[in-house]
């Protein structure tokens, strides 16, 4: 046996069939359907990415298919590429099947159906049949969708000079705070599941300049809504040497036109069958918090509950707000009260009641919070302490402030909500593989 690192390739990929008009290839895939005619059968082959229309019929060869072909079975199919057409005049290649090679054979049928346009279930037994449901071409296309949303994230900071980082889970008690922390049992010690990776990530900045960082986060959320999950995908960056806060919220106005960029030309099938209205970018409107929460009770009559954050419908109307006056699918809000901010959010020195943070809102609902951090240890010894903190709790994080950290600033965006909101899903779970929520762990 000689292992070269090459694997060997005897099957060519939908994608490269315009290379093999009226040639003989063979694909590999999954049967996904078998639709029976009159004198001939089209078999659907689930590929990686595609399916591949496959046509049986006696003439095309000697090979008869038997009742073994069942649907779920691997298979490796032989035939030749023929060109057709597709309702809207576009080139499409099918297969005139010459061969059949069953790879494995399922020992039962799927328990829900996945061969139709669409699962037809409801969203808890699409759950809870995940492993099979997702297989279903549109189910998949949108973890698919969801690669491309984190690959461009990733390609475009890595582009801009940033290092990408892990940082740990697991945490020492008193790390973070807030009623939202999963609480551990540690070999005898209480320690924390991860928020967010913010106090390493700003440590790091010390060290890298800019990092980011794409990893689970956990929230011990309480309630049961449509936009909170347990355990979900934080996409962090972190950036030094800012001069203010606006080069955070400019980073991600970049970030955000590369991935779209990014979905419209390289995930271009995904995004048609799902049928994702892909938002164009040029520049993001900001708003001031409080010139929001005016807009708010002015324009739309709305009644605050609480003037220092947004609820979701105040999120919504302003999202529309933003959409029909301002003519973008994005909002920054700006300038969040500091009582409503966590104790490394900086103050605004012209008005330390308000801070220089913001929210990115996308279509009505809040995908990132952000801003600029307190970098200064005395500063933020103090705001801690005004807080009621204990700094001394606090000692590794503020080993950054101690022996110096740049003026810096960062953001952590939500990849299952961005997710939710590019597909107009109603509910976060659509957008999540495998969710955890307050009554799901399985599967
Ligand atoms: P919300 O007010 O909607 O509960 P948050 O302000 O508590 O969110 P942050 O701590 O600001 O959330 O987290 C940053 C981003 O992470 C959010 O803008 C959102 O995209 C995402 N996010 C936060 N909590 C959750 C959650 N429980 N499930 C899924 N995504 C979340
Ligand atoms: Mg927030």
């Amino acid at each position: 046996m000689v292992i070269t690192g090459e694997i060997k390739q005897d099957t060519v990929a939908y994608a490269d069939f315009e290379k093999f008009e009226n040639q003989v290839v063979t694909i590999k895939g999954t049967i996904h359907n078998i639709r029976m005619m009159s004198d001939f059968a089209f078999v659907i082959v689930r590929t990686a990415r595609e399916t591949v229309q496959c046509v049986y019929a006696e003439e095309f060869s000697d090979y008869r298919m038997s009742e073994d072909v069942k649907e779920e079975c691997a298979a490796k199919v032989t035939g030749k590429v023929v060109a057709g057409e597709t309702k809207d005049g576009g080139k499409r290649y099918e297969l005139q099947i010459h061969n059949i090679e069953l790879l494995s054979h399922p020992a039962d049928i799927p328990p829900v159906v996945i061969t139709k346009k669409q699962v037809n279930c409801d969203l808890s037994t699409n759950l809870d049949y995940r492993p099979v449901t997702l297989r279903n071409p549109k189910e998949r296309a949108v973890f698919k969708l969801q690669e491309g949303i984190q690959r461009g994230f990733r390609e475009y900071l890595t582009k801009q000079g940033f290092t990408e980082i892990h940082s740990p889970k697991i945490n020492f008690a008193g790390a973070e705070g807030g009623t939202n922390v999963f609480k551990l049992d540690y070999f005898g010690k209480k320690v924390f599941l991860a928020q967010s990776p913010q106090l390493y990530k700003q440590a790091l900045v010390a060290v890298y300049e800019r990092v980011f960082e794409i990893a689970p986060v956990f929230r011990a959320e309480h309630h049961d809504t449509s936009r909170h999950l347990n355990e979900y995908v934080s996409m962090d960056f972190e950036m030094g040497f800012i001069e203010g806060f606006e080069d955070i919220m400019n980073m991600e106005t970049g970030v955000l036109k590369y991935i779209m960029e990014l979905l419209r030309t390289e995930y271009a099938n995904e995004v048609a069958l799902l049928k994702v209205d892909l938002p164009v970018i040029t520049e993001i409107p900001c708003i001031k918090f409080m010139d929001a929460k005016e807009l708010l009770m002015k324009k739309f009559k709305y009644k605050p509950s609480d003037m220092k954050d947004f609820d979701p419908e105040e999120e919504q109307l302003l999202g529309k707000y933003a959409k029909k006056e301002l003519g973008s699918d994005f909002l920054f809000v700006t300038h969040y009260p500091s009582k409503k901010r966590p104790f490394y959010t900086m103050d605004d020195p012209a008005d330390p009641e308000y801070t220089l943070s913001f929210d990115l809102l996308f279509r009505g609902l809040e995908i990132t919070s952000g801003g600029q951090r307190v970098h200064d240890y005395n500063a933020q010894v103090e705001k801690m302490k005004s807080l009621g903190m204990n700094p001394e709790e606090f000692e590794t994080y503020l080993m950054l402030h101690k022996y110096g950290a740049p003026p810096h600033g960062g953001l952590g965006l939500g990849l299952e909500r961005l997710t939710m909101h590019l597909l107009g899903a109603k509910n976060v779970r659509e957008a999540t593989m495998f969710p955890r929520d307050i009554n799901r762990v399985t599967p």
